[in-house]
């Protein structure tokens, strides 16, 4: 692909904690990735991406754990260090599943939401949970957060996903970035992004983007590495294949990574 990226095994001894099995009872062995500047050396510290499950992932960097969208089971989230961070985009079962909540660890969490999601959690996790509306940004623990837009289009208030309710968010660690979608058509704020070092693309039908629409509009934003997410609706599974070639079609650099989100 000649890009200066490249996926690392899991040897580092740095990672070992994070590769191994959650213990008895854990049924769903962790995606191991790594978003590393090994050749070129652009990131100052590498950021580490587990796939867990459809909407929900797992960052590591510097020493912090973020979630997002954990739902549809905590043992899913017990191979990987209690969250530092859990980033909530939609009021949807697939992005806030308070029983998979209840059940975190979350003693050192705090988690930001919309206000939408804010008011359907348990009081117990709204003690924990600062509201982030679109275009808000805000710093927690050295992690910055912007909140982006995510709707559907054409805009209208009984849409799936009406702006204004849902976000997307911006996360700078350290100097890399890292660009999460949420439930979102190829919207004017999503192409007008620069600089995202990692982006997670939904493309579900029908809620969300056909595939065709998801690389146009990954190719107005130049991610260098791009994970298609959320990409499974009622009208099964999407082709991620395609949608790779068509991404690559337009601009080889960049680096589309297709992970099993449905193990
Ligand atoms: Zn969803």
């Amino acid at each position: 692909m000649g890009t200066a990226w490249k996926v690392l095994p899991c040897l580092a001894a740095f990672m070992l904690a994070a590769c191994s099995p959650g213990g008895p009872g854990h049924t769903h062995a962790p995606a191991h990735d790594t978003a590393h500047a090994a050749m070129s050396d652009t990131l100052d510290r590498p950021i580490q991406v587990h796939p867990v499950h459809h909407s929900a992932l797992v960052l590591e960097w510097n020493g912090l754990t973020i979630a997002v969208d954990p739902h549809a089971g905590a043992e899913r989230f017990a191979a990987y260090p209690p969250p530092d961070l859990v980033l909530i985009t939609d009021i949807h079962g697939d992005h806030l599943d308070s029983t998979t909540l209840l059940a975190m660890k979350l003693e050192h969490a705090r988690i930001l939401a919309p206000k939408a999601v804010m008011d359907l959690l348990p009081a117990r996790l709204q003690a924990i949970t600062d509201p982030i509306a679109n275009g808000e940004r805000t710093e927690l623990k050295g992690v910055r957060v912007e909140a982006l837009p995510m709707y559907n289009l054409p805009e209208r208030p009984d849409a799936y996903h009406p702006k204004g309710r849902g976000n997307g968010y911006v996360l700078t660690l350290g100097n890399g970035t890292v660009y999460i979608s949420g439930d979102t058509q190829g919207i004017p704020e999503m192409r007008a992004l620069r600089g995202i070092d990692i982006a997670f693309i939904c493309m579900n039908l029908p809620y969300t983007m056909t595939v065709d629409e998801a690389a146009d509009a990954v190719l107005a934003f130049k991610p260098r590495i791009v994970y298609p997410y959320h990409y499974r609706g009622t009208e099964g599974l999407s082709d991620v294949a395609r949608f790779k070639q068509l991404v690559n079609a337009g601009d080889p650099s960049i680096e589309v990574r297709l992970e099993d989100w449905y193990r």
